[in-house]
């Protein structure tokens, strides 16, 4: 980057892709660290990760059963049973001792996980088996796993066949000790917790969580333990759009409230850049009020990039980069739909990005509409919808006032119902593309 203070160019009255487009160019995936598995959900992973170790690590038995020979057991039926004699007693977290074997005519009574044990080479579960036709289920667990057999020297009948490998699950048939299990890129679900684990990957490297100073503006403001006075209303805005970054994976810094003076607001965004953030995200005074003071002090501090967006809700929208470092703003409006709207289509994919994840945006669906559908146009509309399925076929309805006031309407939607700006009007019973909440 060249030293000299970039001139910023304004882009003003774009569109949300546009608007979109300009913003992300200010972001990039964060450096690595490395996190404990326990909190790298959500996260994305950083490294390949290889295998230490075959998985399942040894050939153990898939059913509560016995180790048998599969040849032994042809032609066992209910008719004709095949008889064996119990050798031994293999429970879950037992190995195989020296002597341990299952030559011809023997069994080894063994639980489900179990190693099998040498000479075997097939499973047959208890209920094909005089053990399990004599007691009921319940009783099939052993209490005392480390117990040994009381089934030790006594027969054991079969009454059916099993083929080699039956009910056994081979050493490496999921990972094979050295196999590549998870990509860097992969982002981590339930599901790749549970492979890191079974590799032994308690550290996991990963791009570090995007911090995020969030500042209400706003001479009405109070904050939420108090009761307002005459003519002051909560600040909902910082809660609802930190809860809105810790759920997409940032870590959110509540700063509170500057007022709306510009001397109050610059010493509150210095106090956000003391921080060194990776975003600050601030509310309201980015209209074109009085008091509207933001846009002025990220003129003095920084540069503005995008202001006004062609969007419905939140068309006052403001980004640019505050500070020596450059730090990405974003200026919400204030009216508490319009900030989570922008935050849903803004600040969402930024954070993504940060994250390192491909996917920035919500999938989209399309819906037939049980309602018309207006609006004023030349803005792209973002209604805040409810998506249900009527005959495996989704429907959309709105969730009733959309004034950019009622956050309740949030509350109720699982989607947003997208109108685009050149579209006026849409029939009850035609179709309506969606963004899906969650
Ligand atoms: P402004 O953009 O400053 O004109 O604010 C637009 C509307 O949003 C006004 O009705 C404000 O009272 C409201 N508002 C601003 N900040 C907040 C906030 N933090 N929480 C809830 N409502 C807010
Ligand atoms: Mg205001």
């Amino acid at each position: 980057m060249s030293q000299q203070h970039d001139q910023s160019i304004v882009l003003t009255g774009i569109s949300v892709a546009e608007a979109r487009e300009n913003i992300l160019r200010y972001f990039s995936p964060l450096p690595h660290v490395e996190v404990p598995l326990g909190e790298s959900l959500g996260l994305v992973q950083a490294e390949d990760i290889y295998a230490d170790i075959d998985i399942p690590p040894f050939a153990n038995s898939s059913m509560d059963g016995y180790a048998v020979r599969a040849e032994d057991t042809q032609g066992a039926s209910d008719g004709s049973p095949v008889r064996l004699r119990v050798v031994g007693y293999m429970p879950a977290g037992a190995a195989p001792q020296p002597g341990d074997f299952v030559g011809p005519g023997a069994a080894f009574r063994i639980m489900t996980g179990a190693p099998l044990p040498p000479g075997a080479d097939a499973v047959i579960r208890f209920e094909d088996t005089s053990e399990g036709r004599a007691l009921d289920n319940t009783h099939l667990l052993p209490q005392d796993a480390h117990a040994p057999s009381p089934k030790t020297g006594e027969d054991v009948l079969l009454y059916r066949s099993v083929e080699p490998g039956g009910s056994i699950r081979m050493a490496g048939e999921d990972v094979r000790q050295g196999e590549l299990v998870l990509r860097a890129g992969t982002i981590v679900r339930p599901a790749e917790v549970g492979v890191l684990a079974s590799v032994g990957c308690m550290l996991v490297k990963v791009h570090r969580r995007p911090r995020v100073a969030v500042l209400a503006t706003g001479d009405e403001l109070v904050e939420p333990d108090q009761a307002p006075g005459p003519g002051k209303i909560r600040n909902s805005n910082n809660y609802a759009v930190a809860a809105q970054l810790a759920s997409w994976g940032a870590v959110p810094h509540n700063l509170g409230i500057a007022r709306d003076n510009l001397e109050h607001l610059t010493a509150k965004l210095q106090q956000a850049l003391a921080l060194e953030p990776d975003l600050i995200v601030s509310s309201a005074g980015v209209s074109v009020g009085d008091h509207d003071l933001v846009k002025e002090a990220l003129l003095q501090m920084g540069e503005v990039g995008v202001w006004r967006v062609r969007v419905r809700p939140g068309k006052p929208l403001l980004f640019g980069r505050l500070g020596s470092r450059g730090v990405p703003f974003l200026g919400l409006p204030g009216n508490p739909v319009s900030s989570m709207v922008g935050m849903e289509l803004f600040g969402r994919p930024a954070v993504l990005k940060m994250l390192g994840k491909q996917d920035l945006l919500r999938p989209t669906i399309t819906a037939r509409t049980l309602e018309p559908l207006s609006n004023g146009g030349g803005r792209e509309h973002y209604m805040r919808g409810i998506i249900t399925t009527e005959e495996g076929e989704y429907v959309a309805r709105t969730t009733g006032n959309q004034g950019s006031g009622i956050l309740t309407s949030m509350h109720l939607a699982n989607a947003l119902l997208i109108i685009p700006e050149d579209v006026t009007y849409i029939e009850a019973g035609q179709t309506v593309r969606a963004m899906l909440l969650d």
